[in-house]
Formats: structure tokens, sequence, C-alpha cells
């Protein structure tokens, strides 16, 4: 089936639950056994709930993996997934991603004995020689937050496996509706279902889908042993979400290049990074992997702090806030907000620099949009 049918169909037999078209939400710890060693398909809800497994067999059937893992958050995920790793291992992440993740990696993992090595992966030889010296998995985050940077995910999941090391790709940014890197080779993917696949800002939540068996029967192992899992009532809110991805991702992408488009022509506009604008340096590269650009760009103001406070204080419809994906509009400032946890030297490094603007742009008219940041970089 195609994938706006299994979005709107998978993970749920309406058959299998009284006829119930929508899935239930089973808000049960534990389950009855039929008698002394005779589980039913449940015992214990970390161990497993019919509400999270119509959520996992959705993501899977989306991603084209084997199996999928729902999560309390996206940070549960990628703890779980770098659980897969031993002390004295050593990953390869890419040099430009979600704050959240490289404070992970630099202290938490890296004090328990897992050693990261960030690499930009847009550079097979820095790649090579990073793998030459032996790893066991790459990071991948494409496209990045907030420089939407692209890494060409068929390249490097290639390179990895000829050298043997896993590769794990953070699909939040476009979700599967417009990227499946399971398809490009990857080994993983890993999601912050927080963003566009449940959508509506109203659930935090992760997911990890894999292509192999026996990859994914580990990670089923990880999610029960560390209790990452997420709760039956989220599950279901999630998959509300899930449902009509299709439609919100063709919407999103929509407002978000129009309104690229129309910064890109402002005067007080010093940069748009879009991956969807010819001007972008990988736009090539955009049109090979993805099927569209999703609604998260940043763009750099020509301004000082002060004016960047100015801008960030007079929008009205846009809300000042973290995260992106739901349906409503916003905006934030990474330097001091999303990427905070990130040193400042190395967000310099980086290119996070503090006339660096993101924009989560929602399904609001995009007039509105427009009429909106338009009044406020005025202020600028
Ligand atoms: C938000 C986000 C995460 C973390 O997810 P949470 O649900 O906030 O724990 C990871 N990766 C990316 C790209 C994100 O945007």
């Amino acid at each position: 089936m195609n994938f706006k049918t299994l979005s709107v169909h998978a993970g749920h037999d309406p058959q299998a639950f009284l006829g119930a078209v929508m899935p239930p939400i089973f808000q049960t710890s534990t389950f009855a056994f039929k008698g002394v060693g005779e589980p039913g398909p449940y015992d214990y809800s970390r161990s497993g709930n019919p509400t999270r497994k119509a959520l996992e067999d959705c993501l899977a059937a989306l991603e084209g993996g084997v199996r999928g893992f729902a999560f309390a958050t996206g940070m549960a995920a990628e703890t779980t997934a770098l659980m897969l790793l031993n002390a004295s291992d050593r990953i390869i992440v890419h040099s430009d991603l979600y704050g959240g993740t490289y404070r992970l990696l630099t202290t938490v993992f890296q004090s328990k004995g897992i050693e990261s090595e960030f690499v930009d992966l847009r550079d097979r030889d820095a790649l090579k020689a990073a793998l030459r010296q032996g790893a066991k998995a790459v990071w991948i985050e494409t496209p990045t937050n907030p420089l939407m940077n692209l890494v060409d995910l068929q390249e490097v999941a290639s390179l990895a496996k000829s050298y043997g090391a896993l590769t794990i790709c953070d699909n939040t940014f476009l979700s599967p509706y417009f990227q499946r890197p399971l398809e490009l080779g990857v080994d993983i993917v890993l999601h912050s279902t927080t963003k566009y696949i449940n959508g509506h800002s109203d659930v935090v939540g992760g997911a990890l889908i894999a292509k192999d068996p026996e990859l994914a029967e580990r990670i089923g192992y990880l999610q029960n042993a560390l209790g990452t899992c997420a709760g039956p009532f989220d599950c279901f809110l999630v998959l509300r979400g899930v449902r009509s991805l299709p439609v919100r991702m063709e919407e999103h992408n929509r407002n978000s290049l129009a309104l690229a488009q129309w910064l890109e022509a402002h005067p007080k506009v010093e940069q748009v990074l879009h991956p969807g604008l010819e001007s972008h340096p990988q736009h090539a590269l955009a049109l090979k992997q993805q099927t569209g650009f999703g609604g998260t760009f940043s763009f750099r103001a020509q301004a000082d702090d002060a004016g960047i406070k100015r801008l960030l204080g007079a929008v009205k419809l846009w809300t000042l806030a973290e995260s992106l994906g739901g349906v409503e509009s916003l905006i934030e400032h990474p330097a001091t907000m999303t990427h905070a946890s990130v040193p400042a030297e190395v967000r310099n490094q980086m290119g996070i620099t503090g006339n660096l603007i993101r924009l989560s742009v929602g399904l609001e008219d995009i007039r509105d949009l427009i009429a909106d940041l338009e009044q406020a970089l005025d202020q600028v």
C-alpha cells in the first residue's frame, strides 16, 4: 500500500478490537495470565502494550522497517539506541546536530566510556579517516538543526557499512513522508515524535525503527530492560497525529518554501538556509534524497543582538518557543534557546551565530505569517 494509505491505516485492524475504528487506549500496567506459565499476548506494559504496538507497527510501515519502537521522548529513544554500544566503543557523530544529542554524548555517554568523534559527514575523506580508526556506529542528522546542512545518506551508509559500522539517522526534521533513510541503506531511523510525527505540540515522544530483524530484537530487549518506552495515552495521541502526516507535511512544505523565498528577497535578511532554495549549496542533494523540504528552516537577519531581541519581541502571530513540527508557527533563537547547551566556541565554529533565527512554519495562512514577520523585521 502507498504512504498516505499506510498513514491512515497501518498498525490497526478494527476487527481485532471489537470493531473500534480507532485503537483503544489500553491504560493498564498489567495483563491477566490464563494460567500458570500461560500468559496472553501481553503480560506487562513495559514489555508490550496494544496501544503502543499500534503506533510502533504504523511507524515501522511508514519508514519501511521490520519493527518500530516508541519511547517516552526523543532523548529516551537516543539513549536506548546508544545503549547498543559498549564501554570503549567509538561513535562517529555528524559535527552539526541537535543540541540535546550533543549534550547526551559529551556529558553522559562520554563518562561511561563511549567516545564520540565529531566529523563533518559532508567530507567523505574525513569520514573515511575516522572509520579507519575503528567505529561501532555513525550518527547522522539530515537536514541538521538549525543550519539545514545535508548529509548524503546513501554515501555515508555504504561507506560505514564497508567498515562494519552501524548507521543511525535522526529523521525528525523531514519525517518518513519526505525522507526514508532505511531505503538508502541506513540501519536505524530515529524520531523525536514530539515534532512532525505527532504534529500537534501536545506530546513528547520518540521512536526507533530498524530494518534488520536481529538488530530490532536487540532494540526490543533494551526498550524493555531500560524501561524507556512510551505510555499508552501518549501513543494514542501520536498515532492520532500520524494519521494526517502527509497532508500536514505538504502544507508545511508549501508554506515554508514560500516564506523562504520571501525572506531571501528581504533587504534586512542576510542569508536564508533552506534546502529547497537554489541558493542552498546542497540543493541538488535535497532533490536526490528527499521528496520535499519540510517546514523548518533558518535565516540570518542583518541585525546586532539588540536588533534580534527587538525582532523576536515584536512577533505577534509567531510564538517564541523551542520545538518544531506543530500546526502553529514557532520562532526561536538557537544561540540562546535550543543550542544554549552547546559551548559558545563550538557554536560559533558550527555557524550558530547570534543573528541566526529558526522558524517552524505552521499551517496558518501564509499571508498572515508573512505580514507578522514583515512588521517584526521593520523593528530591526
Ligand atoms: C527535539 C529533537 C530531539 C529530542 O527529542 P525530545 O522529544 O525533545 O526528547 C532529537 N532530535 C531532533 C532533531 C530534535 O528536533
